[in-house]
């Protein structure tokens, strides 16, 4: 799409201003391949930052995501309950081992999995529930877990939009499952242009994530010193990045929580303008994460799909790019062929129809923020 001197994009990649620096190190040493020190620098900042045991950074959430049906065994004939609002990438990790996904409707306050549509969905198959953090907001983890225990089921969080997201009682996302992914793609608010991390916190889990992460062998054993020779013990692939990207996402990791309070200050910034449309009934648009979340996504829920898209019109001729988010899963395709519905989807298939994105990116400014939200005040 062409851009404007005045148009306000959808979307454009931070840059810290330390990426050359540590990119220029990887060139001048030579170290290219994974597993070094950018890659360890990495892994130790979300292991204390988030609190988890483990952190194995990935080349995307993708690859995290198949890493964790690996790690939990998910195989044919088993089912793994996710919500059908999520990216592909939930769904087709389970799909690759054999599995079925079985969605299920969401929350309408937090657009997250429904607990009560997650029980009604368990059976004698289920193996584990998939809670996807949208826009960073947090899944009713409290809930969730109950339901996977009383169930014996693994919890593995797709926290691709919620790094240093918190619950309401600050416990950060992707710590809180047995097992979590985070995404680093260019489109969230961190990133490596690509990049993800796979976060281990059961500690039955670790070594057998260690090997996985190290293509199936015990490498990270021979490393230590404890094996003459390292040998292929499990089923793993190549899932670590080179040092270039992991340079890169250190120059953004270190800037994590500045980043993500610069984002903050906008999204309130979004809530306060657009408050007096709330009010009245004539926008919707995200709670519960104004405090506790991370500012991945602002967005605003329609009454309808051609209130929607008058919306997306209006703000375009203004040189104001929005956007919609996901066809739902159940609706696709490969969900449809792959996939298994449990319950009426009324949430789901609403929130496909009448949600919009709107800018949402550090080098935003507040003057930006007002003309959009001007433009929506004048569409209601
Ligand atoms: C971005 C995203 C992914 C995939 O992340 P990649 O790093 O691009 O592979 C998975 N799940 C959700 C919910 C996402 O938004």
């Amino acid at each position: 799409m062409d851009i404007a001197l005045n148009d306000i994009p959808f979307h454009v990649v931070h840059l810290t201003g330390r990426e050359r620096a540590y990119l220029d190190e990887v060139l001048a040493t030579r170290g290219f391949g994974g597993n070094g020190k950018f890659t360890a620098l990495c892994q130790d900042w979300l292991q204390t930052e988030l609190g988890v045991s483990q952190a194995h950074l990935t080349p995307s959430c993708t690859d995290a995501l198949e890493m964790a049906a690996l790690l939990c065994d998910i195989g044919p004939g088993d089912e793994v309950i996710m919500p059908s609002y999520t990216y592909v990438s939930t769904a087709n990790a389970f799909v690759l081992r054999g599995a079925t996904p079985v969605f299920v409707d969401i929350c309408p306050e937090t657009l997250t999995l429904d607990p009560a549509c997650v029980q009604a969905a368990v059976t004698p198959k289920t193996r584990a529930i998939v809670p996807v953090h949208y826009a960073g907001t947090a899944c009713d983890m409290d809930a969730l877990g109950r339901i996977a225990s009383a169930h014996g089921l693994w919890l593995i969080e797709d926290a691709a939009h919620a790094l240093l997201s918190r619950t309401p009682q600050g416990r950060y996302l992707g710590a809180l499952g047995q097992v979590g992914c985070l995404s680093f793609h260019s489109t969230k608010n961190v990133t490596a242009g690509g990049g993800g991390a796979l976060l281990v916190n059961d500690p039955g889990l670790l070594e057998k994530a260690q090997c996985i992460w190290h293509r199936g062998t015990d490498k990270a054993a021979f490393d230590n010193g404890e094996v003459s020779h390292y040998r292929w013990v499990a089923k793993g692939s190549a899932y670590q990045p080179g040092e270039l990207m992991a340079a890169f996402l250190w120059a953004q990791l270190e800037s994590a929580r500045a980043i993500t309070e610069r984002r903050m200050q906008l999204h309130r910034r979004y809530l306060q303008g657009l408050a007096p449309l709330a009010s009245k009934g004539l926008i919707r648009f995200p709670k519960g994460n104004d405090l506790t979340g991370n500012a991945h996504i602002v967005y605003v829920l329609a009454a309808s799909r051609l209130q929607r898209d008058a919306w997306m019109g209006a703000l375009a001729s203004q040189g104001i790019h929005s956007a919609p988010h996901y066809v739902p899963l159940h609706s696709s395709p490969a969900g449809r062929k792959w996939g298994r519905t449990h319950g009426a989807m009324g949430v789901t298939d609403d929130t496909a129809d009448c949600l919009l994105r709107l800018p949402l990116y550090p080098d935003l400014q507040y003057a930006d923020v007002d003309r959009v939200v001007h433009v929506l005040r004048g569409q209601v």
